[in-house]
């Protein structure tokens, strides 16, 4: 039977459901907590009375302190409205191609500064813990950051060229499911080995391309795929899958926002 495609909204049926602040506050106060408002500090349900000074927040009679819907959450000690949010979070999840800090800034008028951060939240939120993947995988590397000769004088590097001053970053992509990608401090065997071996279930099948760290690479089934002869594209053994992650990780950190993202002495 053929895939039913996922139910998606569009962006008017979302501004309409959240058309006011208090319609997305009164939206997340259901989701989280149903009828009842629950204290984010000590979780009791009885006592907890509306703050009259503040909009959007209650007291807790037990634990004395005051809490909203966004305590403990993504959005918490956030100025920014709820219904920004909700827009930030749904853009994350339906542009196919990604979306930049910079894109994300213009769409809500805010600062680039806070839609860096509302990005940052959200993608932190959308991890999902330890797992490992499986059947068939295609792993590649990839190199991120501004190239040398782009950057202010003051940050060259000045040394070497090809990948120097970028953060190689390697990723291994499920068929069909899940994607892991992480900052490697080194491409040869060991490091890349090493992380297939810490993020694959062995026995699986695992595509890569003709790299010389990811030979001899042990408990696989592992078949290389030359990208340059084009001869990637016969039925299963291709690289597709990961190349289009390395698309739109790119769209999605340009290259200031990665070097932001990760630290001068990982780099
Ligand atoms: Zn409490």
């Amino acid at each position: 039977m053929p895939k039913k495609p996922a139910k998606t909204i569009s962006i008017i049926e979302l501004i309409s459901l959240f058309f006011t602040e208090q319609k997305a506050v009164d939206w997340l106060e259901g989701v989280r907590w149903g009828q009842t408002p629950v204290c984010a500090h000590c979780g009791c349900v009885e006592n907890i009375n509306k703050s009259k000074s503040k909009k959007f927040t209650y007291w807790c009679c037990n634990c004395h302190k005051q809490f909203a819907v966004k305590t403990n959450t993504i959005m918490h000690s956030s100025k920014l409205s709820m219904q920004k949010w909700v827009v930030a979070i749904y853009y994350l999840l339906t542009a196919r191609k990604g979306i930049s800090s910079m894109q994300l800034s213009k769409e809500l008028g805010i600062t680039h500064k806070s839609a860096w951060f509302m990005l940052q939240r959200i993608r932190e939120s959308c991890k999902q813990g330890h797992f490992k993947l499986s059947k068939v995988v295609e792993v590649d590397e990839t190199y991120m950051g501004s190239k040398e000769k782009n950057k202010h004088s003051h940050k060259k590097l000045n040394s070497g060229r090809g990948a120097v001053g970028k953060a190689a970053v390697f990723g291994m992509c499920e068929r069909g499911g899940k994607v892991k990608a992480m900052v490697v401090e080194a491409t040869n065997k060991e490091s890349l080995q090493g992380t297939i071996t810490n993020n694959v279930e062995k026995g699986s099948t695992v595509y890569t391309d003709g790299h010389r760290s990811y030979l001899g690479l042990q408990g696989y089934k592992h078949s290389t795929v030359n990208h340059s002869a084009k001869e990637c594209v016969d039925g299963m053994a291709h690289t597709n899958g990961i190349e289009s992650v390395w698309a739109v990780l790119k769209r999605g950190y340009p290259c200031q926002d990665f070097e932001r993202r990760v630290p001068q002495h990982e780099r």
